[in-house]
């Protein structure tokens, strides 16, 4: 019998120093061995002769050593070098360090050589080269799997210790998924799909093993996800708040009528919380769809049932604009919200921790500092935590245990693809507001080149002429902050000295410190800035009602959501706001994807038109989303995969909830295991 669970120490080729590294790398166990998946593939099947290969570039080449290695030694370096050719041309090949090729590399032979060519003063040179006698195909000649892998391991070593895994196990592995499943959904075998996406033979069966593979760890996660769910409604562990004081008493003392979207979604949130589970619910909704309103209607219920309750936003300015919010409506009735954010001062701090220690407050709005092991709640009944994305599951999990099992409302605004937000909030009710308040205008949203820049600089004026603000958001930088902050200061720069000096420009920037930048968006709220101009720090921010302008610079850079995002800033107050997205290029899905964000303010609609026309992790832009980590799976490319796999898990779970029956015992165990780690606190 196949032990899976063996150390790696008693794998072929495995001494005590690769244990070591191997250790490194998160591989104990056979088992982790053969399920390190590659990274990337090489397919040195396809020769090219020494004439047709690019400069820079890795190639297989078939050659005739037509001389002697040649040895020279620098220092206590050595380096081999050998002349080669082909049909085509002479080159040269060299290693450092081999001497022993002496031995291997003989005049007169023909071999098969894999490397990088460069072509440099006329002469043709392969340097480092892996090879084959002409004829066998231990390194080339085929397609070779590349490993993520630290320093010391080299892609040779894991290699060879990866066929010498591979051949122990195949044939051998207990078949993971039920046979039903395989048959039902066209799988791969284990033993086929572990072989194979190792070592393909081509490109088909590698799609197909890894099909399979992605197919399971999808089909696990989905389903583990599922049994959270369902545990969590057969247990009787929450809180069961007041049925007297409803939430519709709140919902009345607004100045302006709900929407009906808002009013159904607090009917789901306050079915869940008057019942004995725990609440544990995703809020959808766009940018200005209203979701305070409905965290302040939820707070109010559970702070009249007679317990606190937690409101946490990802800024020190987003959690002081909630509690102005706040205060402006419970005020009155006498329910006591307090701030917690790092900046204020230490007597302060502890005044309020020892008001929120004996239930002297009734909603604590903060930021991350909500989280520290001091903050001591009397009885926490419900946490909110706005804008998730900037929260992990783990911060979750730490503000949960400040009560006993409270409700959770996790709000989001970054509207996802059902099959995407059942695979990241699986575990989740999900509402969401699908409709925006009445009277709202629509962004107008226009998709110009940058050839008509004077044309925008002229609209901004005639808008800042108005008594209008405008942002101006610069160009992605993808290689790294440096670089972005360099564009915002030479773009500030620009538009200070060139184009309006007459204005108060500022920049934003998201390596300024939080009180900086905390500083700018104030007097920026306060019209003592005419223009922001700033990188997409601003796409999380306060509300400028004033501000109805944002151009938005190498659009096409943006993911659709992103832009969205970004142009969420605008169209805050009552003044018809405009959106100027100037791109360049000119290609097609560049046209489409403009067309998209000038046709529809539907973020909805947006982020799956993002995902068609994309098709990858861009989608959400530079974004930390806290997406779990899969070992094969790519929730954006294996999009087709996902829809099939949360179909079969539905219907699985639909017939057999507890995976109890005799055909699921397999998919139990998997399950099971997959739980223990989403527990840790990993997805
Ligand atoms: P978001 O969902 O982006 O957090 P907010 O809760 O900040 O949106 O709401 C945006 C603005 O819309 C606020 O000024 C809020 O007072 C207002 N608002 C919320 N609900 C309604 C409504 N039903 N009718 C009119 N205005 C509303
Ligand atoms: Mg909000």
């Amino acid at each position: 019998m196949l032990d899976l669970k063996k150390d790696v120490k008693y794998i072929k080729g495995v001494g005590p120093n690769r244990v070591t590294l191997l250790n490194k790398l998160g591989i104990f166990t056979l088992e982790d061995l053969i399920s390190y998946y590659p990274r990337t593939y090489e397919d040195r099947s396809k020769p090219k002769t020494l004439s047709e290969c690019e400069d820079g570039s890795e190639n297989l080449i078939e050659v005739l050593v037509t001389s002697k290695i040649l040895e020279t030694r620098y220092g206590r370096k050595t380096m081999q070098k050998v002349m080669i050719r082909d049909e085509s041309t002479v080159a040269e090949a060299i290693w450092f360090n081999q001497s022993y090729l002496k031995t291997k590399i003989i005049e007169g032979k023909k071999y098969r050589m894999y490397g990088k060519i460069s072509k440099k003063y006329g002469r043709i040179q392969i340097s480092s080269p892996v090879y084959d006698e002409y004829g066998t195909t231990k390194n080339t000649g085929r397609i070779i799997p590349i490993y993520p892998l630290t320093y010391n391991l080299t892609q040779n070593t894991l290699r060879k210790i990866m066929e010498n895994a591979v051949k122990e196990v195949y044939g051998n592995i207990g078949e993971t998924l039920p046979e039903y499943l395989i048959k039902k959904s066209l799988l791969q075998n284990i033993n086929e799909a572990i072989k194979n996406i190792h070592f393909p033979k081509d490109l088909k069966e590698f799609e197909i093993a890894r099909r399979r593979l992605v197919f399971e760890e999808l089909l696990i996660t989905q389903l583990a996800l599922l049994a959270l769910k369902n545990r969590n409604i057969s247990e009787e562990k929450g809180i069961q708040f007041s049925k007297e004081y409803k939430i519709e008493e709140m919902m009345k003392r607004f100045p302006f009528e709900l929407t009906n979207a808002q009013k159904r979604v607090l009917n789901e949130i306050e079915e869940d919380m008057e019942k004995p589970q725990t609440m544990n619910r995703l809020l959808q909704g766009d940018v200005g769809s209203g979701k305070t309103a409905v965290a302040m209607c939820s707070a109010y219920k559970a702070v009249r049932s007679g317990y606190q309750a937690a409101i946490m936003a990802p800024t020190a300015i987003l959690a002081t604009q909630h509690l102005e919010n706040f205060n402006k409506m419970l005020e009155e009735l006498g329910i006591r919200c307090e701030l917690l954010i790092s900046g204020i001062t230490k007597k302060k701090k502890e005044e309020l921790l020892e008001k929120l220690k004996i239930g002297e407050i009734d909603i604590l709005i903060g930021t991350h500092a909500i989280l520290e092991d001091n903050v001591e709640f009397k009885n926490l009944g419900l946490v909110v935590t706005d804008e998730q994305h900037r929260f992990g599951v783990k911060q979750r999990n730490k503000i949960i245990k400040k009560g006993n099992n409270p409700d959770v409302l996790v709000m989001s605004a970054t509207p996802i693809p059902r099959t995407l937000a059942l695979i990241l909030y699986g575990d989740l009710d999900i509402s969401i507001i699908d409709e925006l308040p009445p009277n709202r205008k629509k962004i107008e949203t226009f998709a110009v080149t940058k050839s008509m820049t004077e044309r925008v600089d002229n609209f901004i004026k005639k808008q800042i002429e108005q008594g209008r603000q405008a942002y101006i958001v610069c160009p992605l930088v993808e290689e790294g902050e440096d670089n972005s902050l360099k564009s915002v200061i030479e773009l500030t720069e620009k538009y200070q000295k060139e184009i309006f000096p007459e204005y108060k420009i500022e920049y934003l920037h998201g390596k300024m410190r939080p009180k900086e930048k905390d500083e700018i968006m104030l007097r920026f709220k306060n019209h003592e800035i005419d223009i922001l101009i700033s990188t997409t720090v601003i796409e999380v921010g306060v509300d400028v009602p004033n501000a109805n302008i944002m151009v938005i610079e190498d659009a096409q850079r943006f993911g659709l959501a992103q832009l969205h995002q970004l142009r969420g800033r605008v169209g805050r107050g009552e003044y018809q706001s405009y959106c100027i997205l100037k791109y360049e290029g000119n290609s097609e899905n560049t046209r489409k994807r403009m067309k998209v964000m000038c046709d529809t303010n539907n973020g909805f609609i947006i982020s799956e038109k993002d995902l068609e026309l994309r098709g990858s992790g861009d989608f959400f832009g530079t974004m930390q989303h806290g997406l779990p980590e899969f070992k094969i799976a790519n929730l954006f490319e294996d999009m087709n995969i996902l829809q099939v796999v949360q179909k079969v898990a539905k219907n699985i779970i639909e017939k057999d909830t507890k995976l109890e029956k005799e055909e699921n015992i397999k998919l139990r165990n998997i399950v099971e295991k997959k739980l223990e780690i989403i527990e840790k606190g990993s997805l």
